[in-house]
This record gives C-alpha cells, structure tokens and sequence, in this order.
C-alpha cells in the first residue's frame, strides 16, 4: 500500500526538481535584463523550452526511481519503469508568445514571474506523466488517484482528487485529470493495494461527499462550473479558493 509518507518523498523530489529549474529561470532573466524586448524575446524562446527538458527530465527520473522502489515495496518484485517524455518544446513556446507582450510595455517583471509559476508546472508534468504511463503499463495493473499534498487545495482539484483510486488509461484519464494549474501540487499517485486509500489526510469519500452535496444542492443537471462554484460557497474553509462571505 501506498502511503503519506511515501507520497512525501515523491512530492519531495519533484519540488527540488522545480527548485533548481526556477533558480536556473532567474539567472537567465539576469542574464538578458540589458538586451532589447526582441532579443529577450527570442532568447526565451530558444531556452525556456531547453529549461522545461533539462527539469523535466530530472523530475521524470526523480518520478520513474520513486515508482519503482514504491513498487518494491508494495508488491515486491522488480520493474523497469519508463520515464515520460517533457512539455512539448512548442507549447511551452506558444505561452511564451501569448505572453511576451509584456516585454514591450510598463511591466516586463509580469512575465518573469509568469515563467516561474509556468516553469513549476511543466517540471512537475514530466514527473505526473511518468507515474501514469508506469500505471498504466505496470503488469500488476495499480489503480491510481489525483492526490494533494499541500495543507488546502482548490476546489477543482478537490473534485478530481474525490474519484479516489481508479483504473485508468491514457483515454479514461482524458478531460480533467491531467489538467493542472500553476502551483497546483497534486501528485499522481499509484495504489496496488485494493481500492482504499491508505494516505493519511487523503479522504476521497469525503470529498465526494461535498462534490455530492454541491451537486445536488443545485437541482437539475447542473456543468461542473456550477458545482465548483457551490462548493466554493459551502465549504469556503476547505478550499483555497473558497468564497469568503463577511457576517
Ligand atoms: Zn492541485
């Protein structure tokens, strides 16, 4: 069985992951704080991607150690685990574009501070990918689950952290599941140990509970906008994103 603090570890080694490629991040911002807009643009454009391949690949590394010793110790035996590929080179570039804007105007810091937030997530791509590919193709077929690992997480996470350990596959985990946000800091975790969840302060039954409520609380059929939004209003305390209403 998996557990919290097996989880830790992997969660771990992806934030050092994050760490280094935002270090690496600065000093390229540094590097070309003197260089005109269209340089600083075209200079980003050739290294972000390098940046977003060279982290990844160590979180994917980092992901692919993990799954294995995890492994050995749930269920004994030996497996060669597969490392996934990084964030492509081009769509890490078409946010670049989209946001380059910035350099040409009042605010060009709004962009680095962009990058940072985007670089975490497309670090921590390779590492997720890595452990669902490995699910997936792991003869001792593990289910996995949508976990979070910081103190409160948003309500859209909670609701796919709240399908609990399931079997997917590269198109069952289509939609959301492999959407995450910036700073998001749910790990994908495997479980080979029936469909409990043994992660202390991971209760996805409670959690759908309060998808639940909110869903139904609406009426109808309502879109998963709606239900998000009720359970930011209901439970505003367990969510980062929680409504807040003064009293
Ligand atoms: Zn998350």
């Amino acid at each position: 069985m998996t557990t919290r603090a097996q989880v830790d570890t992997l969660s771990k080694a992806q934030r050092q992951a994050v760490t280094l490629a935002q270090r690496e991040m600065r000093q390229l911002w540094e590097s070309i704080g003197n260089l005109s807009p269209e340089w600083q643009r075209d200079l980003l454009l050739d290294e972000v991607p390098a940046l977003a391949r060279k982290y990844g690949d160590i979180a994917a590394t980092a992901a692919a150690e993990w799954y294995e010793q995890t492994r050995a110790q749930s269920v004994g035996g030996t497996y060669e685990a597969l490392t996934a590929d990084s964030f492509s080179d081009e769509a890490v570039q078409a946010s670049i574009r989209y946001k380059a804007g910035s350099l040409f105007g009042d605010d060009p810091s709004a962009l680095s501070g962009f990058l940072a937030a985007s670089l975490q997530r497309w670090v921590m791509y390779s590492g997720r990918q890595t452990i669902a590919r490995n699910a997936e193709h792991d003869p001792m077929h593990p289910r996995y689950a949508r976990v979070p690992t910081g103190a409160r997480t948003c309500a859209f996470c909670g609701m796919l952290a709240s399908r609990g350990f399931v079997y997917y596959t590269e198109s069952s985990a289509g939609g959301d599941f492999h959407k995450y946000h910036n700073e998001c800091d749910c790990q994908v975790v495997p479980e080979w140990d029936g469909k409990t969840s043994h992660i202390t302060g991971y209760d996805p039954d409670a959690l759908y509970s309060q998808y639940l409520q909110a869903r139904e609380g609406l009426g109808g059929n309502p879109d998963v906008t709606a239900i998000l939004a009720n359970i930011r209003r209901l439970f505003p305390n367990d969510y980062t994103d929680g409504v807040k209403t003064a009293s």
